[in-house]
């Protein structure tokens, strides 16, 4: 020990206390991030404390001990996986928080190549917010797949990596013999919600954030459980068995990966300047970020040239000094949950919402916030008058993450369902799934504005000026209560409303005319029948043909159109043999409206409502290109075998799936068979 690094008796005590402290802390918060995938803390937290760590550890060298989190990546390999060893390690990355760290960054850089790097540029890039994995391709073929690990070793999950549908399984063109190609696999925001409504229907703990659920799914010991959850994939490097990357600037590495048809996250850019990646992170933070369907926590700034990443080399054995990430504010707040009112949308689904003391998250003030259904108001305990923290999630509505059990000073009060409806005081039903409350009353006035917006929207009877404040107006003046109503309204009606002229009262009544002629697939969407989505009203219209035909039907034919399950059928069994709406429809057709699908769509995709399972290495089309294929005609791909399964497309090394079909004596067929089936 020299006199510049006092030995750890020199350090005063408290110093001593805290960095023990802040070990501990950092310990255990990584092992439930990394290893339980449950964090307790969240990650501008654990950043501030590391930070802080890093800096008592950089006064005071003898207090860094060797099991210290500031040397350490992820987590060690856990039990039950095969170990991978990584070609050349998988790096952590450094942190900056704010325009001016970057541009000390970028001094530092200098400094430590002794030269001016800065004319290199920066390839600038998405951070996605979710688990580190490493694919080995051997003469373009997928042959392993493996987590980050401690960064040397990692876990082989070669078998679930095959279900993110987005891996090629196959790359495309010529590629080097041997090559491990990086990224990061995330789950998609709507898939996540999916995935907790339905894990809070089956009683199981919902997921933190994306990045659990995504860590969690890659490391399940069965594959078919990974296969469930609709994981996607993106690459941002690539290296050679010499360590280093293909290529040699990171931008041309971005391109390369793309043209070997790995999925590159969008919104990366080249910077001739850290002005320019100032201005950029800028733009992502503040307009590109609120748009995405995935989880970034910042973006990484790397320098562009290869040649000027090997001299500049990496700090401590854990990051790279030529890139760093520059992390965004959290869009986590705490505010006070005020109230918990409830709302009745289209189809009477009555759902909770948190009235919030107004705070400001992510750059907009929020007010409210869902809150689902009441299952997850009971499962997260929130209770009225709790400090809870909200999260904006991409351009989603803001969420409740839970209440600050801690800050609870007694007077807060739990939250009773309703027992009727908030509209019209009909006594509610439970949803068939056992989670959710609707109101049956179908003339509910709750519904009705939710109702018409839907009616109207695009995908549905796409009534071009017929907006939300619109169908407010009308509702408030007495002149539509339903669908059937808006097809009566007159010029004269309309124009005698406020803020209408001749020429607009027009154009909305031309308007609604027009949306006649919408197929019936449209039609049956915009309708709002319980469970029918606009993929179900596609196929119902395809297989029946007529609102006529359809109406007919029985429960039991219903159900039996491929993609239709039980509770559908009934929901639209149910529909027409309600009184209120066979009137509605009377009434449509009275107007003249299209009750029909035409029979161009009718015939289109020969495998409608099929659902496919493909496997294995296809000869000529990769997996992307062959479920294009098959959704192009109508047909669902899934990831794993059931009885549902129509068939499988098996290709070379086909394995577990190819197993499951034949048990289960599920059709099996290649590549050409696929492609007589679908007509190309
Ligand atoms: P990191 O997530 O800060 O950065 C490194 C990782 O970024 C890489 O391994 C890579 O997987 C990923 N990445 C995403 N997009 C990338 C791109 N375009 N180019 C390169 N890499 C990209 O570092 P880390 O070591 O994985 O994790 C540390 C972070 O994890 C902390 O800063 C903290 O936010 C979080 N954490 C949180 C807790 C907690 O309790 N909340 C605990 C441990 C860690």
């Amino acid at each position: 020990m020299t006199d510049a690094t006092p030995g750890i008796d020199a350090i005063p005590a408290a110093e001593r206390a805290r960095a023990a402290e802040l070990r501990a802390l950092l310990t255990s918060a990584s092992y439930e991030y990394y290893v339980l995938d449950r964090p307790t803390l969240s990650d501008v937290e654990y950043d501030t404390r590391f930070r802080e760590l890093q800096a008592l550890e950089m006064r005071w060298p003898a207090l860094r001990t060797d099991d210290s989190p500031t040397l350490r990546i992820g987590a060690p390999v856990q039990s039950g996986f095969a170990k991978h060893t990584h070609l050349v390690p998988m790096l952590s990355l450094g942190n900056a928080f704010s325009a001016d760290e970057l541009i000390e960054w970028e001094a530092k850089l200098v400094r430590m190549a002794g030269r001016d790097v800065t004319d290199s540029g920066y390839a600038v890039e998405l951070k996605i917010d979710g688990a580190a994995v490493a694919l080995t391709y051997e003469h373009g073929v997928l042959v392993t797949g493996a987590t980050r690990g401690d960064g040397t070793t990692g876990e082989n999950i070669t078998a679930n990596i095959r279900t993110v549908r987005d891996v090629p399984l196959r790359l495309t063109g010529d590629a080097p013999a041997r090559l491990e190609i990086r990224g990061e696999v995330y789950l998609p925001f709507d898939k996540f919600e999916q995935m907790n409504e339905a894990r809070v229907r089956s009683g199981e703990p919902v997921f933190a954030n994306p990045r659990n659920a995504a860590a969690g799914a890659l490391r399940q010991l069965d594959p078919a459980i990974t296969a469930q959850r609709p994981l996607r994939f993106f690459g941002y490097t690539a290296v050679l068995p010499d360590g280093r990357p293909p290529c040699d600037t990171q931008w041309a590495l971005l391109e390369q990966l793309a043209a070997w048809g790995v999925p590159v996250a969008p919104h990366h850019a080249r910077c001739a300047s850290i002005a320019e990646v100032n201005a950029w992170a800028h733009e992502v933070e503040h307009t590109v970020r609120a748009a995405l369907n995935f989880a970034i926590d910042g973006g990484v700034v790397k320098v562009d040239r290869v040649a000027v990443q090997q001299d500049l080399g990496v700090v401590g054995g854990r990051e790279p000094r030529w890139a760093v990430a520059r992390k965004f504010a959290a869009d986590i707040a705490e505010t006070r949950l005020l109230d918990i009112k409830v709302n009745t949308g289209r189809t009477g689904v009555l759902t909770p919402y948190a009235v919030l003391d107004p705070v400001l998250v992510g750059g907009t003030t929020v007010t409210f916030a869902t809150l689902h259904n009441a299952d997850l108001i009971a499962s997260k305990d929130l209770r009225i008058g709790d400090v809870v923290q909200i999260k904006r999630a991409g351009d989603v509505i803001p969420q409740v993450i839970g209440p600050v059990p801690d800050k609870r000073d007694g007077t807060q009060q739990p939250w009773a369902a309703p027992v009727q409806c908030p509209s019209c005081s009909t006594p509610v039903a439970r949803e068939e799934d056992g989670v959710g409350l609707y109101c049956p009353n179908v003339a509910c006035p709750g519904r009705q504005l939710e109702g018409l917006v839907h009616f109207a929207a695009r995908d549905c009877m796409d009534i071009d000026g017929l907006s939300y404040q619109r169908i407010q107006q009308l509702l408030d003046a007495g002149l539509v209560h339903d669908a059937a109503d808006l097809y009566t309204l007159t010029v004269e009606q309309v124009v005698r409303l406020e803020r209408f002229a001749d020429k607009s009262a027009e154009n909305l009544v031309a308007a609604i005319a027009a949306s006649k002629v919408q197929p019936l697939s449209r039609l049956l969407f915009a309708l709002g029948i319980r469970h029918v989505g606009g993929q179900a009203a596609q196929l119902l219209a395809r297989r029946f043909g007529t609102l006529d035909a359809l109406a007919a039907a029985t429960e039991d034919e219903i159900g039996e159109v491929r993609g239709i399950g039980p509770v559908i059928a009934q929901s639209v069994r149910a529909f027409f043999d309600d009184p209120t709406s066979q009137t509605l429809v009377a009434r449509l057709r009275e107007s003249g409206l299209c009750l029909e699908e035409p029979e161009a769509q009718q015939a289109s995709g020969t495998l409608t409502g099929a659902v496919v399972v493909i496997t294995g290495t296809l000869p000529t089309l990769s997996r992307q290109e062959a479920t294009a294929l098959v959704e192009r005609a109508g047909g669902r791909v899934t990831g794993s075998v059931s009885r549902k399964t129509t068939f499988v497309v098996a290709g070379a090394e086909a394995g577990s799936k190819l197993d499951k079909a034949q048990e289960l004596d599920v059709e099996v067929i290649d590549e050409d068979e696929l492609r007589r089936r679908v007509g190309s």
